[in-house]
């Protein structure tokens, strides 16, 4: 037993969800700087590195979404794995207590949520032993935006834009540009991306997430495939997919790439995509106690630099032409709108996400939904532990849109809704809904969950808590939300657009070859 093992692994958890890593930090500062701040993909940016400094003093979750905790343990020899295992499971559920987790664990044929992060597979903890007198922890935390856009292809395969990706370096190539062009802003862009080539189609996906333990400005050893990672983040960077698919010249902001030997049949090239919430850290602790010894990654328990100068003004970065929004909303209102305005919403908004939208296709809404803003957004909330203490939400950040896709059109029209706030964009049926029944659907900054928690004034109620805190419906009171309209009432979407103007730039570069 060791006596600081499990405060060592809380703390690591609890800086790894609230404290971005300096490589990340010093990536996405270059990133602010070459989006002119005006831009649509400026605006996200700067919310974002607000968001990155309000999590890190607050030490709240950089995003709602905690993702999936994973471990890579190494141990001495002799170290006992099964009591690590037992204090790293009870550090996940200490940190999920203290909310600096969301509870993600869900029974995947019940729905249920275990409520403390614990089941099966979850979280995911990897042993090794080595020749170190020291034990050492790293944990990443991939939310489930990212994680859904990861990808796996079999050379030879066509792709669009791009042609015939051979089995060759120029085909893995390929695959990159092409799974970076596919996750436009559903992974939250500007991203990084793990990859791996070769092995077999489990540990090609391992091997690939395990390249997000590098950081963003080591060099690959082998020049082969360091070539590639320099000419993937060159070309992909000129994609114009941009922060959050709003268009612009950061879309990559890392790219690993590691090789497996293969069998003779099959050449895998897996993409694992991680989101500019690129939560990864790491200790060394002492074998006898448990003790940190030194952190990976970083240099020392304390807060990391800001991102933005001191004396910087917090909030939405304004030019002026912001359009407000009283829920609940006109239709007239609603009409008005066009794609590329920016509003800022007031009022009641209304949490959604998939559980709610299933329900909704069978059941009668708990809550009044005319008029009403749905907000597709698994929170982080908190209860007073005090008699009479409320709920608090503590991250509140949009999660990715495209799931509601076979559920949003027939909910708008039913009940009534006016705007939907998500991220990542939705499809053409929705779009044909928003016409047909006069809504929106607005493009909120994805992962910027601090920032948005502070645009919440009060917890109204709740509905469904059945389904999770993740799933409720939370019925929210904000003001001046801000959100930029990226499908309108009238046809037109900013995804759709930003999707094929970059689909060309892919075509010019798949031509390349
Ligand atoms: S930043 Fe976006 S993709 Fe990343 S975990 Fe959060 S919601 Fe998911």
């Amino acid at each position: 037993m060791l006596p600081h093992f499990l405060d060592s692994t809380v703390e690591l958890i609890t800086r790894t969800s609230t404290d971005l890593p300096p490589d990340v930090r010093a990536a996405m500062r270059s990133a602010v700087q070459t989006e002119a701040p005006q831009t649509r993909g400026g605006q996200a940016l700067t919310i974002i590195a607000q968001n990155i400094d309000q999590a890190a003093s607050c030490e709240g979750p950089i995003c709602q979404d905690t993702g999936m905790p994973t471990f890579e343990v190494k141990v001495p020899v002799g170290a006992n794995q099964i009591e690590l295992r037992l204090q790293i499971r009870e550090a996940v559920a200490e940190a999920t207590r203290r909310g600096k987790l969301r509870p993600n664990s869900v029974d995947s044929i019940t729905g249920e949520n275990s409520g403390d992060n614990l089941g099966p597979g979850t979280p995911i903890i990897h042993f090794d032993q080595w020749l170190e007198p020291e034990i050492e922890v790293k944990l990443i935390l991939k939310g489930g935006g990212c994680e859904n856009t990861n990808a796996q292809y079999a050379l030879p395969t066509d792709l669009d834009h791009l042609g015939r990706a051979d089995r060759s370096l120029e085909g893995v190539r390929k695959c990159i540009l092409h799974a970076v062009w596919k996750a436009q802003g559903k992974g939250c862009s500007p991203g990084a991306v793990g990859v791996c080539i070769g092995g077999d189609r489990t540990s090609g996906y391992l091997h690939a997430k395990e390249q997000l333990f590098r950081t963003l400005d080591d060099m690959n050893p082998d020049e082969r495939l360091a070539r590639v990672e320099q000419a993937v983040m060159e070309e992909a960077n000129r994609l114009t997919v941009g922060p959050m698919g709003f268009g612009g010249q950061t879309s990559l902001i890392g790219c690993k790439i590691g090789a497996l030997n293969r069998l003779p049949a099959s050449f895998f090239v897996s993409i694992a995509y991680d989101c500019w919430a690129f939560r990864r850290l790491g200790v060394r602790l002492d074998a006898t106690t448990g003790a940190i010894a030194s952190w990976l990654y970083r240099e020392a328990a304390t807060p990391s630099v800001p991102m933005l100068p001191a004396g910087t003004a917090d909030g939405f970065p304004r030019t002026g032409r912001e359009i407000p929004l009283q829920a609940p909303i006109t239709e007239e209102q609603i009409r008005a709108l066009k794609v590329g305005d920016v509003v800022l919403i007031s009022g009641r908004v209304v949490t959604g996400r998939d559980a709610v939208h299933a329900h909704l296709m069978k059941h009668e809404p708990p809550v009044d939904l005319h008029g009403a803003v749905l907000y597709h957004c698994g929170p982080v909330v908190t209860k007073g532990a005090r008699e009479g203490e409320g709920w608090k939400v503590t991250a509140a950040g949009p999660t990715t849109s495209i799931r509601e896709e076979p559920y949003q059109a027939e909910i708008i029209k039913r009940y009534g809704v006016r705007a939907v706030i998500g991220k990542g964009g939705m499809g053409a049926r929705t779009l044909a809904g928003l016409k047909e029944s006069g809504a929106v659907y607005l493009n909120a900054v994805g992962g910027a969950a601090q920032f948005y928690a502070r645009c919440i004034e009060r917890v109204a109620g709740v509905s469904l808590l059945e389904f999770g805190t993740p799933e409720a419906m939370w019925q929210l009171d904000v003001r001046d939300f801000p959100a930029i309209v990226t499908m309108d009432s009238h046809g037109n979407s900013l995804h759709k657009e930003i999707e094929e103007a970059s689909g060309a730039v892919l075509e010019k570069l798949g031509a390349r070859s």
